[in-house]
């Protein structure tokens, strides 16, 4: 009988009730965010038309160590969470390596990710101020369904611009949408001015996740009490998925147990700064020592090849500016499979830890992600979403580097989530047929080339 369970669960009373915000504990704080139209540090009042006011403030709130999880949004969590802390045994056994290997499963609710995590939060500020709708846009569709739920619970509207390809090939991720009750529109559409012009020059337009963002922005700053939100990146996203790493950090305590090295993959970077803010808490302030992965595909190499630069938050170019790593608000990744993560930059407070060689980053292909994916799923019975199989790639070649050396380190890696509807995905990679694409320096100097030029700030 081994020691340690399979699964651990909080119980409800052992839930945190405070998120934590990891800028309070950096020594450096990321570069301000600048307003694009005076190219000076965004105040807080510059982020109304966009973020209600109680998001705008966490956002630019880099003092308060711990936040108070609203009443409301707890008990929202309690349908849903704890998630559990699971010991990868099969996988040990199966690698045969001295390592002990921890994953955080996120993939416990409908929108099959972490995303809701965010999503609930962000709802229920928006309610309690008084606005009556949301818009978004979604790409793969986790955090357009994630919101959905979430506005389901607090009776919010909501209008998803959904990106049209991804509208077409993933027919049920729209149906779960409509289920919660909200508004679908592939985009581009003729509901905004920006969708139409696209229309006007070219009526079978596919979409893009820029579009979709464009779209879904003028819809809410052209309908009164409407706000537009954001599943990622953000410094307030950050804050809410925090939740992962904090009862991580709980349930691996109550096991006598702390990670030598903690892995998660990175899109936005929002479950990876989640997963890891505790235990990064602990290395800023000297009481531990883990390493930290942050692994991304190879198709959208942000942190491994991007540069640390001022560059929107989005491809419409209407968000503030953010110092993070990018690859160019314009750059076009290939259509690949690994659907959330492929967004031009990374979180700022990620972009800076990194910058400040806190954090270690690894980017890897696309058929190797599968192959421990596939692998993975046999032998522990979850079938990975394709974003979260990029840290399972890496958490299997840490622990075969354990085997090689004999040494029995523990492995913390987050599992943000299921690929029920990545069956396209995964149908390729047992076809045969999934191709890895790797962009040249030529393709990624297309990108930069388009990072704005701030005078006296970046040439
Ligand atoms: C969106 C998503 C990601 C990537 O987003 P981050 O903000 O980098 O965490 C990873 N895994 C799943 C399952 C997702 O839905």
């Amino acid at each position: 009988m081994a020691k340690i369970p399979h699964r651990l669960y909080l119980t409800e009373d052992q839930m945190p009730k405070q998120w934590y915000n990891l800028r309070a504990d950096m020594k450096e704080l990321p570069d301000p965010m600048l307003n694009p139209a005076t190219l000076q540090p965004a105040k807080e009042e510059d982020l109304y038309p966009v973020f209600c006011k109680a998001l705008a403030h966490q956002e630019l709130d880099d003092k308060t160590r711990y936040v108070d999880i609203p009443d409301e949004v707890q008990e929202m969590y309690k349908v849903y969470r704890p998630s559990p802390l699971i010991r990868a045994y099969n996988l040990e056994k199966a690698l045969g390596t001295p390592a002990k290997i921890y994953y955080k499963f996120e993939g416990n609710n409908t929108s099959g990710s972490h995303k809701l995590n965010s999503a609930i939060a962000q709802a229920y500020y928006a309610k309690e101020e008084g606005l009556t709708s949301l818009t978004t846009e979604t790409g793969a569709g986790q955090w357009g369904t994630a919101l959905a739920e979430a506005c389901a619970y607090f009776h919010l509207p909501l209008t998803v611009y959904m990106v049209k390809v991804s509208y077409e090939q993933k027919p049920f991720r729209k149906a779960i949408i409509h289920t919660f009750g909200a508004d679908v529109i592939p985009s581009p559409s003729n509901t905004t001015e920006a969708g139409r012009k696209i229309l006007a020059a070219d009526p079978n337009n596919s979409g893009s996740l820029g579009t979709a963002i464009s779209e879904a922005v003028e819809k809410a700053v052209t309908t009164d009490g409407c706000r537009y939100v954001l599943g990622s990146v953000l410094n307030q996203v950050l804050l809410h998925q925090s939740i992962i790493g904090l009862e991580s950090k709980i349930a691996m305590e109550m096991l006598d147990e702390y990670p030598d090295i903690v892995i998660g993959c990175a899109g936005g970077g929002s479950n990876l700064g989640g997963l890891i803010a505790p235990f990064m808490q602990d290395k800023l302030t000297g009481k531990a020592d883990p390493r930290f992965i942050a692994v991304e595909p190879a198709s959208c190499p942000s942190l491994t090849r991007g540069k640390y630069a001022y560059d929107f938050c989005d491809t419409g170019k209407i968000t503030p500016m953010a110092k993070m790593y990018t690859l160019g608000c314009e750059f076009k990744p290939s259509p690949n499979h690994a659907g959330g993560l492929r967004y031009h930059g990374m979180s700022p407070i990620l972009s800076k830890l990194y910058h400040d060689g806190c954090m270690e980053t690894v980017a890897v292909e696309q058929t190797k992600v599968f192959e421990a994916a596939t692998m993975f799923a046999k032998i522990e019975t979850i079938l990975p979403a394709p974003e979260s199989a990029h840290a399972i790639r890496v958490a299997v070649d840490e622990a075969l580097k354990c085997k090689e050396t004999g040494e029995a380190k523990t492995i913390l890696f987050g599992l943000t989530g299921t690929g029920y509807f990545d069956m396209t995905a995964y149908t390729a990679y047992n076809e045969g047929k999934m191709t890895d694409y790797i962009p040249t320096d030529a393709d990624l100097q297309v990108g930069f080339d388009k990072l704005p030029k701030l005078p006296g700030i970046q040439e």
